[in-house]
């Protein structure tokens, strides 16, 4: 798993998708740049969420907010006071931990150790052996596994204060069941705020305090009626946006899936109040379709409910995805109750509410979200469809199947020689697609090493221009997931090509 992880990360780098912020100055920790191909394929999954969210859904509209915004924002809407994560340092190591991420790590390794007595035993007892009986003699392990389970469900982002105590001797006991740093001299957990500050003006005395937002909700938020009236939307009516987001996040780690500066992808949906239980559960079902029409398999997703909810919210679940470490979320979607507007209303004196022309009254609207982070994602969809594959004559080759949709280059045009004219109506065949799609030109090596090539860069289709091409103005067209090739006419081309990456 591990091994699989860092050639996804490898692959990233070779292949141009994305690289480490800064590198020649050694990186800057949890932040990351996407290269030629990376930029393509992010702007396609972003592309691909807005036409499902904005252009296919006659009721959402889309804007995009400032990512500076009015600092008293973040005093209404809770960021300021509830927007930490939990924090124990290590007195002897003296490492910094956020306290859920290292019992996550525990209860792992707990899990490891588990899987490891397990399959001792069962190779001992062989036929007779029962992995249930097994494990229910062993109560010590399944008891601390049960005791984290339990802690790390009711872990959010507002811990209550009465609970970081309970934190912090969860850590210990799990310490001793299974020691991980060598050391139980821990500090108390302390909260520690995500929000990056920054100043606006140019004196000292007259600078503003801001944040950088640390999600793009609230931009959505702040503009809810202008929307409303400049739209003449009715309720139930949706606001989308994507947009940069930062968080200060201490651990930071697997790549791009927790990032300090990264995407989100938000859609707030405002709604009568007491219709939410049935918009939540529409969303839900909206959101996994979504998923699943990228054809990467409905095994690799799971909701996961949540128990313990955040300070705005009446409901929430994860998308979670089968990433190369495991499950891990990958989209929320949150009912966030009229909290976020009527905090709003509250904090600016200005009215947030919606008259109601079929039940003749004002209200502030309850609201559902889905949020996804578009890193996230990126990193779903390249590290899925990151294979290496037996091939019949014993070879093996690395190919990355990205749905067509999103493959950042949609055809290689490759002239079977550099010469006899091949070249020529390669370029011409690349002047006549570059207008739909992106499009590039190879003619290096021989072709088999750059149909290897475009295979692990992820281009769906490589048009190959031969001597027959010189005669009867047709091509070959190679398929990257099968390796088949046909013989097309050139004129074809467009056609065969937007059948399959049109969205
Ligand atoms: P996590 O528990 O993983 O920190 P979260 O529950 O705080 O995430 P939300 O605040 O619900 O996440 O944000 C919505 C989405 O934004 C997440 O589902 C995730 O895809 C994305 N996201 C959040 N934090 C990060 C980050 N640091 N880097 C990349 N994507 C992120």
């Amino acid at each position: 798993q591990e091994d699989d992880f860092k050639k996804v990360i490898s692959h990233a780098k070779e292949y141009g998708y994305v690289f480490q912020s800064s590198e020649i100055y050694d990186g800057l920790s949890a932040v990351y740049d996407y290269a030629q191909n990376g930029s393509e394929l992010k702007k396609n999954i972003r592309e691909y969420w807005w036409k499902a969210m904005v252009h296919l859904n006659e009721d959402i509209v889309g804007i995009d907010a400032a990512i500076f915004m009015h600092p008293t924002t973040w005093k209404a809407s809770g960021h300021v006071d509830a927007f930490n994560d939990p924090l124990i340092d290590n007195k002897d190591s003296k490492k910094r931990y956020r306290a859920d991420v290292l019992i996550e790590d525990h209860v792992a390794k707990i899990e490891a150790k588990i899987e490891k007595e397990v399959a001792k035993a069962a190779k001992r007892f062989g036929d007779a052996f029962d992995k249930k009986e097994f494990l229910a003699t062993n109560q010590r392990v399944v008891e601390y596994q049960e005791k984290a389970d339990s802690i790390l469900k009711r872990m959010g982002r507002s811990l209550e204060n009465e609970d970081l105590a309970d934190v912090k001797s969860l850590i210990e006991e799990l310490d001793i069941a299974c020691p991980m740093s060598g050391s139980k001299n821990w500090t108390d957990v302390k909260q520690f705020n995500l929000m990056f500050g920054t100043k606006l003006g140019a004196s000292a005395e007259s600078a503003m305090d801001l944040y950088l937002r640390p999600e793009t909700a609230q931009g959505i938020f702040v503009n809810f009626l202008n929307v409303q009236k400049t739209g003449r939307m009715k309720i139930p009516f949706g606001i989308a946006q994507t947009g940069k987001a930062f968080r200060n996040e201490i651990v930071a780690r697997q790549f791009i899936f927790r990032m300090r500066e990264f995407e989100q992808m938000e859609m707030q949906f405002f709604i009568r109040p007491g219709s939410q239980k049935e918009w939540y559960e529409k969303w839900k079902e909206n959101r996994l379709k979504w998923h699943l029409s990228l054809g990467m398999g409905e095994d690799n997703y799971r909701f996961h409910d949540h128990e313990k909810l955040a300070h705005y919210a009446d409901a929430a679940a994860d998308i979670e995805f089968r990433f190369p470490f495991g499950f891990k979320e990958l989209e929320g979607i949150h009912s966030r109750t009229d909290f976020d507007l009527s905090q709003h209303e509250k904090f600016s004196g200005k009215k947030l509410q919606y008259f109601d022309p079929e039940l003749k009254e004002n209200y502030v609207p309850y609201v559902v979200e889905t949020s996804i982070g578009l890193d996230r994602m990126f990193l779903a969809v390249f590290s899925h469809s990151l294979q290496e594959e037996e091939l019949d004559n014993n070879t093996t080759r690395t190919v990355l199947k990205l749905p067509a949709v999103l493959a950042p280059t949609k055809a290689a045009v490759l002239p079977l020689v550099k010469k006899d004219g091949l070249p020529d109506i390669a370029h011409k065949i690349i002047e006549d697609l570059k207008w739909d799609f992106n499009v590039t030109y190879d003619e290096k090596d021989a072709v088999g090493r750059r149909y290897r090539r475009q295979d692990a860069a992820g281009t769906p289709f490589c048009i190959t221009v031969d001597h027959q091409s010189l005669e009867d103005q047709t091509v070959t067209i190679r398929h990257r997931d099968t390796m088949e090739q046909q013989r097309v006419a050139i004129s074809e081309l467009k056609a065969i090509i937007h059948k399959e990456v049109d969205m």
